[in-house]
């Protein structure tokens, strides 16, 4: 058995914010008992009965299917399979609710399902018979009022805000209906039970209210707000220090690796109508991270031709099973495996080593090929790279109409560099991540046009 905390009072009095602000802080389930009665009047409207007809709202209720379901934490009322959450706050459910409310039976049909509630958690309960009738014994008992003018006031403005025509004349009149007849109904009337504490809100502000009654609840239970979680960083890298850059690669490789660079920018341009844009933004040093949308096969290459420093870059660890020739090539291109959707963290310290050892990383954030050309949301394996090595990225955007097929116009584009310790994101925290991977993400959505 839980903590069971009711929480009565008169119509518009605020219980059911006020209920949900204390269920959050202190971590209860919140039950709205209120939106069980609106359901059946809701059921019973639907379904051509009249809400005043006794008799009627009896035989109807065997057809009646109401559970509470927990979204998010918020509650959610099921009414025969359909969410009617929403649709059970018109002013006619309300009198249609306060109308059906009174008859015995439905109480009765009632009962059950919210003592079952509250054996079952820690819940805060609000209604106008919780105290009274449904949890005589509960640990905590709330009568929570304010004057009608002031809870006329208030409703007015919620329905206002929801564009609904009442006007508060009409809303006062409402309240002072539904107050009388839920205080002068024979069964389970509105009564502040001989045990619970008053509290009027009328000149309290919604946060002095909830303050005030958490302060009751917790006096009266030792309940206290749960611990906060802190989320941990994706991947412990304390024993990673950022990478020292400025490494000098073997000036002949770097000779050899230009040299084949405009050979092969001089190849492709006689196939391809191939250009490249922002290239003063491609530093002449390694140690960067190149972002890029991926297209097509040839990628790695034009991403390459522009970058003065050879690449690494993560392949699919399926490419390193097709044959000695092939592995050996593309291991020599620099090329090292990946295990795609699996969080692999020895891909990742990988690539944290080929920035230390000087030379530049590609990575394609999408993680997959592009097929018509849209740039996907992004994997946030490239934020903690970048994160961890504390190294620029440089964001790539590869454009081309169609297929790539001779003469096809192509244009690289390669953005300003973007620096991790510029937007402040110097630990892999999931905030910092999510700030760093948007943001590459749409310097890369940018350079794609
Ligand atoms: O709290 P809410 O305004 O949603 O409740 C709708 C109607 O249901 C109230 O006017 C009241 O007549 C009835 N009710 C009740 N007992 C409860 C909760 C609500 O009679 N525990």
């Amino acid at each position: 058995m839980g903590i069971n905390v009711a929480l009565d009072g008169p119509s518009g009095a605020g219980k059911s914010t006020i209920a949900k602000k204390i269920a959050a802080k202190l971590g209860f389930v919140y039950v709205d008992t209120g939106a069980l009665y609106r359901s059946i009047a809701y059921y019973v409207i639907n379904n051509g009965g009249d809400v005043k007809n006794t008799e009627q709202v009896i035989s109807m209720l065997p057809g009646v299917d109401v559970k509470l379901k927990y979204k998010r934490k918020a509650q959610c009322v099921i009414l025969c399979g359909e969410d009617v959450s929403d649709k059970i706050r018109t002013p006619e459910i309300s009198m249609g609710a306060s109308a059906v409310s009174a008859v015995p039976e439905v109480r009765e049909f009632l009962f059950d399902l919210q003592r079952s509630i509250a054996a079952e958690n820690n819940i805060i309960m609000d209604g106008r018979d919780i105290g009274t009738v449904v949890l005589p014994n509960a640990d905590v008992k709330i009568f929570l009022t304010a004057s009608a003018e002031e809870r006329a006031n208030r409703r007015f403005k919620e329905l206002q805000e929801k564009g609904d025509p009442s006007t508060y004349e009409e809303v006062l009149k409402d309240i002072n209906q539904r107050d009388y007849n839920d205080t002068h109904r024979e069964i389970a009337p509105l009564k502040k039970a001989d045990d619970a504490i008053e509290v009027d809100s009328t000149s309290m502000t919604l946060d002095e209210t909830v303050d005030a009654i958490t302060a009751i609840i917790e006096e009266k239970t030792g309940a206290r707000p749960p611990e906060k979680k802190e989320r941990k960083p994706l991947l412990d890298f304390t024993d990673y220090p950022p990478v020292k850059r400025g490494k000098k690669l073997n000036p002949v490789k770097l000779f050899f690796y230009n040299l084949l660079r405009y050979i092969v920018i001089f190849l492709l341009k006689c196939w391809y109508d191939l250009k490249f844009e922002g290239v003063e933004n491609v530093p002449k040093d390694g140690s960067n991270i190149f972002a890029s949308n991926h297209r097509s096969m040839l990628d790695p290459v034009l991403v390459e031709l522009q970058c003065r420093v050879p690449n690494s870059f993560m392949a699919k660890e399926e490419l390193f099973e097709k044959g000695k020739f092939f592995v050996g090539l593309i291991k020599f291109w620099g090329a090292f495996p990946v295990a795609r959707g699996k969080g692999d963290t020895d891909a990742i310290k990988l690539s944290v080593e080929k920035l230390e050892s000087g030379r530049n990383l590609l990575i394609f954030p999408e993680g997959t090929r592009s097929h018509d050309g849209k740039v996907g949301r992004g994997k946030t394996g490239v934020a903690l790279i970048a994160a961890v090595a504390q190294c620029p990225v440089i964001p790539v955007g590869i454009n081309f109409e169609g297929k790539l097929k001779f003469r096809r116009k192509i244009v690289v584009r390669f953005g300003k560099p973007i620096r991790p310790e510029q937007l402040k994101v110097t630990t892999p925290g999931p905030k910092e991540l999510k700030l760093l991977k948007s943001t590459i993400m749409d310097s890369i959505i940018e350079l794609v046009h």
